[in-house]
Order: structure tokens, then C-alpha cells, then sequence
């Protein structure tokens, strides 16, 4: 790309007067431990990679981690990292006409060939938007051209992307590092082509969607009938990418200036679950289960510490317990790793006795909270959700747990389940309590029981995509039970605003007619909106009140399940009979037993046939 006198970086005296007047000034500054910093005339591709939000949660963003190291250790690519800036840095750098800037160099976002911006999810978009403009960016896709970098999009929130159609290039459905390789080759081959020639290469890779080259058609009634693609070169579905084998650890991770969410080493140690929870969109998207070689995570425990000077490393999952001989794995990382007071920690854990073993023999003595998600608080609502967990089970776990030494237990809940009754709700108080008085029992008075209740949001892709999101008046009712039943001393409650779950399931299932509302709400004043202190409801009800949308027909109406859904096009590689079958099963309150016991059929396999023999993954196909 051409440079300009606005592609120049940014003079540091100039920020460093800025920098003075703002919060947490180390967010804007760069020069972190490993941060990669290369010449940029020397490079013919240069990339920003961008996380939406706070610097603090992008730098805990581990996705953009593992881009920042691949395209790094390229030859002919160069990769910068931007977050967007909290409101104060946002205003100081408007007011004194500054464009948003890339970390290492300081180089305006408008300079770089692409923008490869995280989509991961709803509460994200009013942000990319808002990230868009503070570069400099027009934010209608329409309205840039080839002097403009490309933007494209990835992220769970990619596998609906409608609501973002209008302003974002493309979308990578799967896994990006899949296609990395692909679309560097694509975008080094035509550096100076113009826009439409650039969407041309983009097009051509498989797991690339354009949303540009689609139009949508809507029913005489309103409702989304299908995505039709503009000519034949565009493909009429999108089947997203999978690596046979997880991606390699970055090594030299990127140690932040600021207490971050998460400050520690990670080791991705599987992608994919097993478990087949019904609401859970995660669990789709990222089959089937890859694992990597127990060799391999020691060996990476060895160089990630060595190169970052962590003393804590997570061992990333979505369910670490399912890992094959977890327990060994653990054992021959604490042997190895003893002597250098190296700790580890599995972030997300089953609830069953062997998980608090593990958390037992991981904790060395720390004690903080255990968290627990039994989802529901009868059998059998949690049958209906697939959630493979018997109340007495519940129970004596959590007694194992306080026996252990732990005196605060979190437990997450959803309410608004599909199936579910104000009786399942209280039911959710009784459990509290029962836990409560087994914690006194065990440990005394100063026992904690914290109860975090989320409604339940359907999401695309998954086995409930056809369920609505549960009306208000039923939300609010079932959380006054929980917050009266819930008041005791040593209980503590948490839930979310009713609106914040609407906007989330309006944007999860909107299709391309919610982009202007998107749109307007931003310019509304909307961003941040999974944050408290900053997030705008008024502008949400405002935009989506002028445009005329009934948001009672997205998120509060049950799709019929052979309707026509606005994220059919994208192919998440289970197949829709298995969805709607184990639709059906949730229906009659039948369990699906984990798929490492015995495989369904998903369909995943046949999909990707080169894996049936490279992905050892898997492990009871047929
Ligand atoms: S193919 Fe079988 S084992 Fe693999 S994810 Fe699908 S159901 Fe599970």
C-alpha cells in the first residue's frame, strides 16, 4: 500500500502529551515483553490484528496471540496488534485529530493491508464499528476501496455474521489458522488490485465468506427465506475450516503493561468437546475434539515460561477433565516443573469428583473459590439441556469440596431454559441453601455460596437455535425468586438486565436487516455493551424503535425447524439432521451420552474426510 502522510506512525512526543490526561496510560503505549517489532518497508504484507475492546481483555484474547506468532514468524508479513481505546483515550485522541494506531509502531490502523479484526462476540459489534471510524475507516464496506485496508472478521460471532454484513469484508467461518496460509498468498498476489478484483480472491478460498456477494430475500410476511449468491463464482454455502492438529503454542507470548484478565502463560490444551450441551454454541462450532501430545505440553510449559518469565501457565479447554489421562498429564508437570514453583491451572472443570482432585492437586494450598455449572437444579431439566449430572452427584461434590479446604463455592445457572418452570427456579434456591448448610457443616459459618444466573440466549448453530429467548415477564419473575429466595447470609447473587440478554439474542439471530440498527445505535452513542459503566440501552431502544424491527419476531418467536435461518449458508460441519434429532430427544428429556462413550454421527467426520485419517481425534468414531 501506497504511503501517505497519514500512514506515517505518530510522532511519540505527540502521544506522550496525550498519555498524561488518560487512565491507565500503559495501554497505549506498547514496548511489551516480546512484542514483535519489524521493518515495515522491508515486508510486502502488513496485517493489524485488532481485539474490539480494552486492551486488558484483547491482550487475554489467546487467538490473536496464536495470529500474532504465526504471521510473525513469517518472512514476507508483518503484524501489529490495536485494541479500542476506553472512552478517555478515545476523546483525547479525537480532539487532537489523531487516528487509532497500532502498538508497536505507532502507524495509523488506515495504513495496513488488513485489518483482521475479532468478531468473537455480540457485545463486540457496536465496538468494531466504533474501532472503524477512530481509524479513519469508512464503516460501510461499500464505502472503502483499495486504498483502505481490508477488513475481515473472525471469531464465534463469524458463524452469524449478518449483523454485520454491511461492514465487514469477509468472514472467516472455522478456524483462521486453516486459512492463513491460503489468504496471505491471496493478498500477496494482488497487492495493487482494486477492490472488487481483492473481494474476487477472497471469494475463491473455501472457509472465506464476502457477505457482499450475497442477497438476502425475505418472505412476503418479513420473515429471512434465503441467502442467494450475486453470481455463479460465488458459492452458495461456506463450510468452515478445521486444522487436523491444533496450531503450534506460541512461545514468545506477549506479556502485558497492565493487569489483564488473565495474567498467565497458556497452552491450548484441546479444541472441541465432547459433552453435547444443547444451548452451548462452542461446543458445535469447534468439533471434533483435538488434543495435543501430553510430549508436547511439557515441552511447551518448558519454553513458554522460559520466554515470557510466567510462573503460572493455564492449560486452555473447554472441558479440561475430558483430556485423555488428564491426571497423568498433571502429574508429570508438577514432577517436572516442581522445583521452579511453576503452578498450573485447568480453567474449566466437569463437576464430578475426579475434577475436584485435579483442582485439589493443582491448587497447592490456594483455596480462592470453586466454581461449579450445573446449568439447572433438577435432573430433569438438565436431562432436557444435556447436562449429564444427578443432584445427589451435585451434592456430594460440593461436601468434597468444602472437606478439601474450600470455603467459597461459585455456581453458574441459566434460567429461561427451554422446558423450564418457576418450580425448576426454586429449585435452584433449595440447591443453594442444601450447598449452604453442607459448606457450614464442613467448614463452619464463614462458608460462601455465590450463585451466578444467566438467561438462557439461543444460539445459531446450536441443538436449541429453534428456542426463543423467554419473555420478560417470565425472566423477571424467575429472578425475584432468586433474589428473595437467595437472601440469606453467605449467599450472594448475581443475574443479568433483561435488555443485555435481548440485545445479545437479537444480534445472535438477527439476520441482514439489523446492520442499519447496528449501525444507528452506534451512531446513537452505543458501544461497549458488555460493559456496565458505559454500555447505552437508550440507543439500542432508540435505533431499533425507528427501525421499525419486531424484535418479538427474532428473539421471542419458537422457529419452526424446518424454517429457513439467516446462518444456514455457514456450515458449522455438523449436519442439521443430527441438530434437529437431538432437538427431538431434548424434547422427550433424553440425555446424549458424551461422545467419547459413543459416537452420534454428528457428522463432522464425513465432512472433513482427510481427517478421518489424520485426526486421531475423536476417539469413538466409527
Ligand atoms: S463425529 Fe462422533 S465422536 Fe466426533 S464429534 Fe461427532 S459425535 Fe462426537
Amino acid at each position: 500500500m501506497a504511503e501517505g502522510p497519514t500512514h506515517s506512525p505518530i510522532p511519540w512526543e505527540t502521544l506522550e502529551a496525550l498519555l498524561h490526561r488518560v487512565q491507565k496510560p500503559a495501554r497505549y503505549v506498547g514496548g511489551e515483553f516480546n512484542a514483535v517489532i519489524k521493518d515495515w518497508d522491508a515486508m510486502p504484507l502488513h496485517v493489524c490484528l485488532a481485539f474490539p475492546d480494552l486492551y486488558e481483555l484483547g491482550m487475554s484474547n489467546f487467538a490473536l496471540q496464536i495470529f500474532y506468532d504465526l504471521l510473525n514468524r513469517r518472512s514476507d508479513t508483518l503484524a501489529e496488534r490495536a485494541y479500542l481505546p476506553a472512552p478517555d483515550m478515545n476523546a483525547a485522541l479525537r480532539a487532537a485529530h489523531l487516528p487509532l494506531y497500532t502498538l508497536e509502531s505507532y502507524r495509523p490502523v488506515a495504513a495496513f493491508d488488513l485489518l483482521a479484526i475479532s468478531t468473537a462476540y455480540e457485545q463486540l459489534y457496536t465496538n468494531l464499528l466504533e474501532f472503524l471510524d477512530l481509524a479513519g475507516l469508512p464503516v460501510e464496506s461499500t464505502a472503502r476501496d483499495e486504498r483502505h485496508p481490508l477488513v475481515i472478521g473472525g471469531g464465534h460471532g463469524a458463524f452469524n455474521p449478518e449483523p454485520l454484513a454491511d461492514f465487514v469484508d469477509a468472514f472467516v467461518i472455522g478456524e483462521g489458522e486453516a486459512v492463513l496460509e491460503e489468504l496471505v498468498t491471496a493478498l500477496l498476489a494482488i497487492p495493487a488490485a482494486d477492490r472488487e478484483t481483492q473481494l474476487d480472491a477472497l471469494v475463491a478460498l473455501p472457509g472465506v465468506y464476502v457477505p457482499r456477494r450475497y442477497r438476502p430475500i425475505y418472505a412476503a410476511d418479513g420473515r429471512f427465506q434465503a441467502l442467494e449468491p450475486r453470481d455463479a463464482h460465488t458459492p452458495a454455502r461456506i463450510t468452515k475450516r478445521i486444522l487436523p492438529q491444533l496450531p503450534p503454542t506460541p512461545v514468545r507470548q506477549l506479556v502485558p503493561n497492565v493487569d489483564t484478565v488473565h495474567n498467565r502463560a497458556v497452552i491450548e490444551l484441546q479444541r472441541g468437546c465432547s459433552n453435547g450441551c444443547r444451548f452451548c454454541q462452542a461446543g458445535i462450532i469447534t468439533r471434533p475434539i483435538r488434543e495435543r501430545p501430553p510430549a508436547e505440553v511439557l515441552a511447551d510449559v518448558r519454553a513458554v515460561t522460559d520466554a515470557t518469565g510466567y510462573e503460572e501457565v493455564a492449560l486452555l479447554s473447554l472441558s479440561s477433565a475430558d483430556y485423555t489421562d488428564i491426571a497423568a498429564l498433571l502429574e508429570a508437570l508438577q514432577t517436572a516443573y516442581a522445583s521452579e514453583h511453576i503452578s498450573f491451572s485447568l480453567p474449566s472443570l466437569r463437576l464430578d469428583a475426579f475434577s475436584v482432585e485435579l483442582a485439589d492437586a493443582l491448587s497447592q494450598g490456594r483455596r480462592s473459590g470453586f466454581t461449579f455449572a450445573p446449568e439447572a437444579a433438577t435432573d430433569a431439566l438438565r436431562a432436557r439441556i444435556n447436562k449429564n449430572i444427578r443432584t445427589e452427584t451435585v451434592l456430594e461434590v460440593a461436601e468434597m469440596v468444602f472437606t478439601r479446604g474450600w470455603r467459597t463455592v461459585k455456581l453458574y445457572f441459566m434460567i429461561g431454559l427451554p422446558g423450564e418452570s418457576d418450580e425448576d427456579v426454586q429449585e435452584i434456591v433449595e440447591l443453594a441453601h442444601q450447598i449452604l448448610r453442607i459448606g457450614r457443616q464442613a467448614r463452619g459459618r464463614k462458608v460462601e455460596v455465590h450463585v451466578s444466573v444467566n438467561t438462557f440466549v439461543p444460539k445459531p448453530h446450536t441443538v436449541f437455535q429453534w428456542e426463543p429467548l423467554a419473555d420478560e415477564e417470565t425472566v423477571l419473575r424467575r429472578q425475584a425468586i432468586l433474589q428473595q429466595g437467595l437472601r440469606a447470609r453467605g449467599l450472594r447473587l448475581a443475574w443479568h438486565d433483561y435488555a443485555e440478554s435481548q440485545l445479545e439474542a437479537l444480534l445472535a439471530r438477527g439476520d441482514r436487516r439489523l446492520a442499519p440498527v447496528v449501525k444507528r445505535a452506534w451512531e446513537l452513542g452505543a458501544r461497549f455493551d458488555a460493559w456496565d459503566e458505559w454500555r447505552n440501552p437508550a440507543a439500542w431502544e432508540q435505533a431499533i424503535a425507528e427501525s421499525g424491527l419486531d424484535v418479538a419476531a427474532y428473539v421471542g418467536r419458537r422457529y419452526a425447524i424446518s424454517e429457513p435461518l439467516p446462518w444456514e449458508h455457514l456450515d458449522s460441519g455438523v449436519n442439521l439432521r443430527y441438530l434437529q434429532e437431538d432437538y427431538m430427544r431434548s424434547q422427550r428429556g433424553e440425555l446424549l451420552p458424551d461422545c467419547r462413550v459413543q459416537c452420534h454421527g454428528c457428522g463432522i467426520l464425513q465432512h472433513y474426510a482427510s481427517l478421518q485419517e489424520e485426526c486421531w481425534q475423536c476417539p469413538t468414531r466409527p
